[in-house]
């Protein structure tokens, strides 16, 4: 048997028509910039985050860029971001010419720790970016009440965190976040495509005119914007994906109750989850000490697995010098033993009971 990671296109195949019907609507629609394939998507998606507003943007990366150039960061402040995430948390600090401040994650839920939070504050600190990461909420409650005390603006990395709820609320309904719509994210796109969502009208205003060099009416430029827009084409395939992502976020959440439960029996580590968490399993990560031996044992017994991330932004090339081995020791030490074991809408029982067989002999 072959259990590959994620399964897009079998995935896909599902609701195939309605995604060649979207694509080919809009390539006889005559509109391939903004239109009403965008206005329904973003209205769409308004509606299911909760958030008032949502933005369609060009990708992920650009949402969270774009959310911190409209909360006016600025050269020479201070994001405090996980050490341990996604390099894209911090290359949108360092596109905004801020300087992005790493904290270790709370052990057990790999999720931004407030008390860390509250110990990199400084006075140049003007924002928090938590990542609500592999799809579990992070814990905004002490996090805002940070933000609140110290006057920080807060923006949430949400690319992984597709309708999660975080005290029965969902991910979006309550601040500023930041969406990826990669395709292999819980809701993804046909290509590249992100989108910013907020509550905040003023800010959604002005990423409105940054995402379209800086414009409200064509020729007319009140500030240096960018030409970042989500496609019609995608937002068409985005609007068909958003009507089954809360049934393919259920299949997700029975294959991690079914991991959860063999390996807990067995002995095995297994993901923690909060009691106010509702997490989307963007990815099941457990710890193996001797992870890459485990990883190749189980890809020779066809179980397609991923490392996310083996290498924390800090000791990545691209920030050379900022800080050294052994910064961040719990994030290094994660890097190390973290694996993502299959995890797709179109996961078979037979499958997951597969991985489960391998997992358990294997680890
Ligand atoms: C995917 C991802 C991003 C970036 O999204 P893109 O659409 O690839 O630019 C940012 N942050 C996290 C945590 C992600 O997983």
């Amino acid at each position: 048997m072959k259990v590959p990671f994620l399964d897009l296109k079998t995935a896909h195949a599902e609701i195939q028509e309605q995604l060649d019907a979207a694509v080919l609507r809009v390539s006889r629609s005559g509109y391939y910039i903004f239109g009403p394939e965008l206005e329904s998507f973003e209205t769409a998606f308004a509606a299911y985050t909760g958030a008032g507003r949502a933005l369609g943007v060009a990708n992920g990366l650009d949402a969270l860029v774009l959310g911190l150039r409209a909360m006016g960061l600025a050269p020479g402040d201070e994001v405090i971001v996980p050490a341990n995430t996604y390099i894209a948390t911090w290359l949108a600090v360092s596109q905004v010419g801020a300087v992005p401040v790493p904290v270790e994650p709370v052990e057990a839920t790999h999720n931004m720790d407030p008390e860390a939070v509250a110990s990199a504050i400084t006075d140049r600190t003007r924002a928090v970016l938590p990542v609500h990461l592999y799809g579990q909420p992070a814990d905004m409650d002490p996090i805002n009440a940070l933000a609140d005390r110290y006057e920080l603006k807060v923006l949430e990395d949400a690319a992984q965190a597709h309708g999660a709820r975080y005290r029965g609320r969902r991910i979006g309904s309550t601040g500023t976040a930041a969406w990826s719509f990669y395709p292999g994210k819980n809701l993804g796109a046909l290509g590249d495509g992100g989108a910013l969502t907020t509550c905040d009208n003023a800010l959604a205003d002005r990423v409105a005119l940054l995402r379209n060099y800086g414009s409200s009416e064509k020729y007319v430029h009140d500030t240096q914007g960018v030409n970042s827009r989500l496609d019609p084409m995608q937002a068409a395939a985005l609007f068909v994906k958003l009507d089954v992502l809360d049934s393919w976020n259920d299949r997700r959440r029975a294959i991690a109750a079914r991991y959860t439960e063999a390996f807990a029996a067995a002995g095995l580590s297994v993901p923690h989850v909060p009691n106010w968490a509702e997490p989307v399993w963007h990815l099941y990560v457990i710890r193996h000490p001797g992870r890459d031996a485990f990883r190749t044992r189980l890809e020779e017994a066809g179980v397609g697995t991923l490392i996310h991330y083996p290498i924390p932004p800090h000791l990545q090339r691209a920030y050379a010098g900022a800080y050294p081995e052994g910064a961040f020791p719990l994030s290094e030490r994660l890097a190390r033993e973290v694996i993502s074991l299959p995890m797709s809408p179109a996961q078979t029982q037979e499958q997951t009971e597969y991985v489960i067989d391998r997992v358990l002999a294997l680890a």
